[in-house]
């Protein structure tokens, strides 16, 4: 059965809904679209990429009278993004209707947001400064006849320090209108609106481990703040990237970045707020169509953003509230489709990871950034392939001609070929693949502080082969009883002592497991550390003791 009949939505708005073909209501529609349908409030807690657009839109568009010109439906949002894609959203709902929507947002000419409100429009979508200047200033907007009031992502306009602004204009509706509030969290001063301007809100909460994180891949690479940029650029080379969203902290962090990226010949955008409208929406919608290929954002710009089959979300800083990075992480692995995240983390913001772990209820991998070596050889299996796919298309019969030519005049064929290739790997313009340094403590410079070597490839070569009686200089040696018949594996080991003890990974050195027992090398300086907080080590429900070996 299709829940959406059970809705007694009128029939152009189902006609509407058969045409994007949504099979049923989401989570957050089955919640709230019977409620504001019996004109309750609602006060929802539900992010972007939950449907919740639809979940206010179609009640609204049920109770807007196509025949009255006055603005009967507000929604106000925090960024004009948000405010296009809402309207966008209204535009296809309504479509079986003759309502207008209109988006009103600052950095655009009054000149034609005047004449569509003066002609009559059934719904306005507005960001909070322009709306005010309609308001107060142009006096060209009046909300007395609203019926039905909604802020969406509340807590995005109090980040943004828009709260008063939001109030006077809530105070510029009618009281009794209808009215929702969405928001992704629900800190007081949101809470504190609601209960100031709603009536006994009907509270929805679409937990945000249902949200996002099922198809999505969690992986971290402990690298100093340095190397950040060389760490990036080696990820985005060896992943299989289609597109990549990548969050930085700061606005000039996103240009910055963006800049070296394009730098280092990727096609990238900074996407944040102090970007011209135009420049932001040119940018999101080159994104879309797969122009560009990596978009640089802050949390505030790509907020609210509906931006979707994103390959790779890559957290170049990790944003410094675990909520956030569900929001962040909520671009990938959407409708189906599996996606990566992958976080940059320096050994200070190691602590950050487990309460991530928490938040979203999955283990986050650590991970070995790509070698140089392994970098070139994707490259090279890269242009084999390609060879290969040329040879296979067989047109080149010009260059047949000049090859001919050459051996006539006696050079060897192979020769020929290896000095094309040459040249054409010389044209190539790849990426310089800069070292990655050890992670930003103060570490003895050993063997397990350097990069060049693939490091779980080697941990797991030893633990393979004999075990080494002796441990590298610098190193201490511990041991634990649990081993190969315990399942134990490298990687587990490395995890629960840099993430229990805090310290960084690649100070954790050569492992080696036997059949009942595992030796791990650990930096000479964090092995007190280490063993201070492992006293009691769990591994696969068993319980053991760290100790010196
Ligand atoms: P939103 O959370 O409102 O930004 O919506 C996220 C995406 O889900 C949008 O592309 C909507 O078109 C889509 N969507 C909304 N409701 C449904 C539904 N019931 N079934 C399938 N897709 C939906």
């Amino acid at each position: 059965m299709n829940l959406f009949d059970t809705l007694n939505l009128k029939p152009e708005l189902m006609q509407a809904i058969q045409a994007l073909d949504y099979d049923q209501p989401t989570e957050i529609q089955t919640a709230a679209i019977p409620a504001l349908m019996a004109g309750r409030d609602v006060l929802g807690q539900a992010q972007t990429g939950t449907g919740k657009t639809a979940a206010f839109a179609l009640p609204m568009l049920q109770r807007i009278d196509p025949a009255e010109r006055v603005v009967q439906g507000f929604i106000l949002t925090p960024t004009r993004e948000l405010a296009l894609q809402v309207t966008k959203a209204f535009e296809t709902y309504a479509r079986f209707q003759p309502i207008r929507v209109l988006a009103v947002y600052g950095g655009q000419p009054y000149g034609k947001q005047l004449h569509m409100l003066n002609d009559g429009v059934q719904v306005v979508v507005g960001t909070p400064g322009r709306v005010l200047d309609l308001l107060q200033k142009k006096n060209a907007l009046d909300l007395s006849n609203v019926k039905f009031l909604v802020l969406d992502e509340a807590d995005e306009m109090l980040k943004m320090g828009f709260i008063e602004d939001v109030e006077t204009i809530m105070a510029s509706a009618p009281e009794n209108c209808q009215k929702a509030l969405f928001s992704a969290t629900l800190p007081n001063e949101v809470r504190k609106l609601a209960e100031k301007y709603m009536h006994n809100p009907l509270q929805i909460t679409i937990a945000s481990k249902t949200l996002t994180v099922i198809n999505t891949e969690q992986r971290f690479y402990m690298v100093p703040e340095r190397d950040k940029f060389a760490a990036l650029v080696r990820l985005l080379e060896f992943e299989p990237v289609t597109n990549a969203l990548i969050f930085a902290r700061t606005k000039i962090r996103t240009a910055e970045l963006a800049d070296q990226l394009i730098s280092a010949h990727y096609s990238a955008e900074p996407l944040h707020g102090d970007l011209s409208q135009a420049a932001r929406e040119s940018a999101l919608e080159r994104f879309r169509r797969g122009h560009v290929r990596v978009l640089v954002a802050t949390d505030v710009a790509a907020r609210g953003l509906d931006i979707q089959g994103v390959s790779h979300v890559f957290n170049y800083d990790l944003p410094f509230e675990a909520e956030d990075f569900v929001h962040r992480i909520g671009r990938t692995g959407r409708a189906g489709a599996s996606g990566v995240a992958i976080s940059l983390v320096t050994s200070s913001e190691l602590f950050r990871i487990r309460r991530i772990e928490k938040m979203t209820s999955q283990p986050m991998l650590m991970s070995k950034i790509p070698t140089e070596i392994e970098i070139i050889k994707k490259r090279e299996t890269e242009f084999e392939d390609a060879i290969v796919e040329r040879l296979a298309i067989e047109k080149y019969n010009q260059e047949l001609e000049l090859v001919r030519k050459l051996t006539a005049a006696g050079y060897d064929p192979q020769e020929i070929a290896a000095a094309a290739l040459q040249m054409l790997k010389q044209q190539k313009k790849y990426a310089r693949i800069e070292s990655v340094g050890a992670v930003d403590v103060k570490t003895k410079p050993g063997k397990y502080a350097r990069d060049s070597k693939p490091r779980r490839v080697s941990r797991t070569d030893r633990a393979k082969g004999s075990p080494r009686q002796s441990h590298e200089q610098g190193m201490v040696r511990l041991m634990f009883g649990l081993g190969k018949a315990d399942a134990i594996r490298p990687q587990m080991v490395v995890g629960a002592i840099a993430n229990e003890a805090r310290i960084p990974g690649k100070a954790v050195g050569a492992i080696t497991i036997q059949q009942h027992q595992t030796y791990v090398d650990v930096a000479e300086e964090f092995a007190e550390k280490v063993i201070r907080k492992l006293k009691r080590l769990e591994f696969n429900g068993k319980a053991t003791q760290l100790k010196k070996s």
